[in-house]
Formats: structure tokens, C-alpha cells, sequence
């Protein structure tokens, strides 16, 4: 069976798809840098210690794809914060467009024929309508969004030029955790909503910070579509078997159709642990659209996928087990 490389295979979605595929026998290689991924969550597969955006990678690239046959990548490895990517766009720019040009180059050297990317429903920018279809204008109004669509164009040029078949996965709020419990989201800092709410009503934070009680939405704090990362997981499977069974290239939006405020969130951690989670309304953060929700009915028809987890309680009582489990992140890190 040919291997399959997975770049950022240590890191938060990753890591759960890495676990996916060893557990359908895949023979899996991670590269990733492990300045977000974390040892233990590779699951004993090899890691290959290498920066997209250094200036060995074509050297490293080489050698990993040289040594055996390889008919996939699932590319995960790239910076995933709106605000950082606001001030600082050249790591943006460096790492998810030279970086992932490098990795584009390689598979073009070693005849590798297919790319599963990790995209975002950040290249949509403000929504004109919502729920968004994959055929809704792609907008993207910070960096962050700007340097995924840079790369999905790169993956239409090389199909064309290369022959390189491809699937972007536009995820909307990926969450969650392994229905295990030992596998779930530890960033250092951490940014998102359902591990700081965790940690506040943990007693590990004073207050958690509410951005903007003033949108136009029912409840005036913002909406978002949160997906299930074991879901997202299996989704990639999919995207694999499709490509490897000829598919055309295509998108797809990865979101469950369900659109939750920042207060139900909040709700929905204070049922999950029994725990007030105390809070503070905060400015606004900049670039934070009112209301982003999928459609994912392409992915449904066309791969049949279905969320196993749709319900945001289930996601948080994952999320949760994850902290009780590990409450200062992974050990040994
Ligand atoms: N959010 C918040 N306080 C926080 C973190 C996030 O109010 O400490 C809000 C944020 O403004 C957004 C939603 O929670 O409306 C989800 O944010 P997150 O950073 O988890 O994901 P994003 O939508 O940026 O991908």
C-alpha cells in the first residue's frame, strides 16, 4: 500500500485524522515542525521534523518522498490565526503560500497525484448570504483567509499544468475532542471559545472575554457553525477514497448547518460541567463576521458524509473530557 504524507499531523485536526487512518491500516508519515503539534498526539506514527517555510524543506521534502511510494497528502501543516496573520503577514504569507508551494514542487518531483488541503470558510470573507454555499464568493478579508485562497488557486494551476487532483475541506469552527478523551485541542496561547470557556469555568481563568454583545444577531453575540473534529476527521478519509478512486478535484464546506451564539456556548459549558463560567463582555475583536453558518449538503450528497456528533452539547462534553483529562495540556511537552 502506497504511504501518505500528512503535513502538521501532530497539530489539532491533524492529529484526529491521523488517528482515523491508523486506524484503517494506513501507513502514515507526519511532517511537521512541532511549533503547534505536540509529540504525543501523533499516535506513534513517524514524524519528520521539518518547517514548510525553512530553507531546508526542499532537502527534507526530498528525502521523505524519495524513499517509498507515496499517493497522497493531506496538508494540515499552516498558521491558523486571523489576528496573528493581521499583524504578522509575512509568516502567514511564508509559511501557507511558500510553504505550501514547496510541498505543491515536491509532489510535482515525485510524481505524487493528489492533495487533501485544509481550507477555511475564512476565504469566504463577510458572508452576503448564509447559510454559504461552496459557490458563494470568495472574499476573504484578513490574511489568514487570504493565504488559504491563495493556495486553492495554486492547486487549480498545478491541476491544470501538473495533473495533481485535489480536495479543499473548507472547515467552519472546527471543535471538539476524541470521544476517547485523550486526544482533543491544546494551543499555546489558546484562542477559541470552547477551551477558554472550559478553562474559566475551571477556575483557570478569571472571566472568560465575550467580543461584541452588540451584533445583529438574537442574542447580540456572534454566530458561528461548529463542527465536531472527529468529523472532520472522517471527512478527509472520504476526500482520500474519492481521489483515489479517480474523483474529480473539488471543495467542499465542512460545517453541520447549525449556527450557535457565543452565550449558548457559553450555556452549553455551564450544563456540560456543572460549573458558571465567568464572563465579561469585551470589545469586538476585529475581522469577526456576525454570522458564518455552512451548507454542507455538497459533502453529504457526494460523499455521504454525516456528522456523527451534530449536537453542540456532545461537542462540549468531548471538549470538556479533554480537560478534566489532560487540564494543563498534553504531559510530557
Ligand atoms: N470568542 C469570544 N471570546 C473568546 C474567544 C472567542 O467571544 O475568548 C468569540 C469570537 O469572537 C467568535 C466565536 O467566539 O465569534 C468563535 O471564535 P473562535 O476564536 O473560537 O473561532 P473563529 O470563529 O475565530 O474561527
Amino acid at each position: 500500500m502506497a504511504a501518505l504524507l500528512v503535513t502538521g499531523g501532530a497539530g489539532y485536526v491533524g492529529s484526529h485524522t491521523v488517528r482515523e487512518l491508523l486506524e484503517r491500516d494506513e501507513h502514515v508519515v507526519i511532517l511537521d515542525d512541532l511549533s503547534a503539534g505536540h509529540v504525543v498526539a501523533a499516535g506513534g506514527a513517524e514524524i519528520v521534523r521539518a518547517d514548510l517555510a525553512g530553507p531546508n524543506i526542499a532537502r527534507s521534502l526530498d528525502e521523505v518522498l524519495g524513499r517509498e511510494s507515496f499517493d497522497a497528502v493531506l496538508h494540515f501543516g499552516a498558521k491558523a490565526y486571523v489576528g496573528e496573520s493581521v499583524e504578522d503577514p509575512e509568516k502567514y504569507y511564508r509559511n501557507n503560500v511558500g510553504g505550501g508551494l514547496e510541498l505543491i514542487s515536491a509532489m510535482v518531483r515525485h510524481g505524487v497525484p493528489a492533495l487533501i488541503f485544509s481550507s477555511t470558510c475564512a476565504t469566504y470573507g463577510n458572508p452576503e448570504r448564509v447559510p454559504i454555499a461552496e459557490d458563494h464568493p470568495q472574499r476573504p478579508i484578513n490574511p489568514y483567509g487570504r493565504t488559504k485562497l491563495v493556495f486553492e488557486w495554486a492547486l487549480q494551476d498545478f491541476e491544470v499544468a501538473r495533473g495533481i487532483r485535489h480536495v479543499n475541506l473548507r472547515y467552519f469552527n472546527a471543535c471538539g475532542a476524541h470521544e476517547r478523551g485523550d486526544l482533543g485541542e491544546d494551543h499555546r496561547p489558546e484562542n477559541h471559545l470552547i477551551p477558554i470557556a472550559c478553562e474559566a469555568a475551571m477556575g483557570k481563568r478569571a472571566h472568560l472575554s465575550i467580543f461584541g454583545d452588540d451584533y445583529d444577531t438574537p442574542d447580540g453575540t456572534c454566530i458561528r457553525d461548529y463542527i465536531h473534529v472527529q468529523d472532520l476527521a472522517v471527512a478527509h478519509v472520504q476526500a482520500l477514497e474519492h481521489l483515489r478512486g479517480g474523483g474529480a478535484s473539488a471543495s467542499f464546506n465542512l460545517g453541520t448547518g447549525m449556527g450557535h451564539s457565543v452565550l449558548e456556548v457559553i450555556d452549553a459549558v455551564e450544563r456540560v460541567s456543572g460549573k458558571e463560567v465567568p464572563r465579561e463582555v469585551a470589545p469586538r475583536r476585529s475581522g469577526d463576521p456576525p454570522r458564518l453558518v455552512a451548507t454542507s449538503e455538497k459533502i453529504r450528497r457526494v460523499f455521504g458524509w454525516e456528522p456523527r456528533f451534530p449536537s453542540l452539547e456532545r461537542i462540549v462534553e468531548t471538549a470538556w473530557a479533554f480537560k478534566e483529562h489532560f487540564p494543563d495540556g498534553y504531559p510530557n511537552d
